[in-house]
């Protein structure tokens, strides 16, 4: 009886959630938005953070512009599924499908959490004011911007 007072993503695996509820758990951060660069020679394959955001994200909101065509427009693009489980290391650590795939709870700014959807922006948790978009320069430069603030843990 407890159990059912619980909010879902304390109630349910990642693997029994319905799509509504996935997508909810999204917190509109937009770091997975960012570039990100890899050492193809590196056994460990670290992923490193950019500042540098798509083009298409609008970085006052951390929307994107057109969510609806996202991958079409933007092959890069990150969607998220069950079948990356294994995969979601390279999240960031306060990304709420990582934190719940290895057993956190969502933090205390998170909008299912705190009912609003700003709530993440105003921690400070999102690229708002620290992104710059990536379309003026050049991929030979991106390592010049990359930065520790996206990896950044949250409690
Ligand atoms: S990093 Fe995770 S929580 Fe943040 S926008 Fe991407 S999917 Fe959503
Ligand atoms: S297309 Fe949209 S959702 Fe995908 S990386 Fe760009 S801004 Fe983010």
């Amino acid at each position: 009886m407890a159990d059912n007072l619980q909010p879902f993503w304390q109630r349910k695996r990642l693997s029994e959630m319905n799509a509504g509820e996935w997508e909810s758990l999204c917190d509109g951060c937009a770091k997975c938005c960012l570039q990100k660069l890899h050492d193809e020679d590196d056994p460990e394959e670290t992923v490193y953070y950019t500042e540098l955001a798509c083009d298409l994200l609008d970085l006052g909101t951390c929307r994107c512009s057109d969510y609806t065509n996202r991958h079409a427009r933007v092959p890069s693009c990150v969607w998220l599924t069950l079948d990356d489980l294994d995969e979601f290391h390279w999240l960031p650590a306060t990304c709420a499908y990582r934190r719940l795939a290895e057993g956190r709870d969502l933090p205390d700014w998170h909008p299912l959490v705190t009912g609003r959807a700003d709530s993440t922006r105003e921690a400070g948790y999102a690229v708002t004011g620290r992104a710059r978009h990536v379309a003026s320069l050049d991929e030979a430069d991106w390592p010049e911007h990359i930065a520790e603030w996206p990896l950044e843990e949250s409690p």
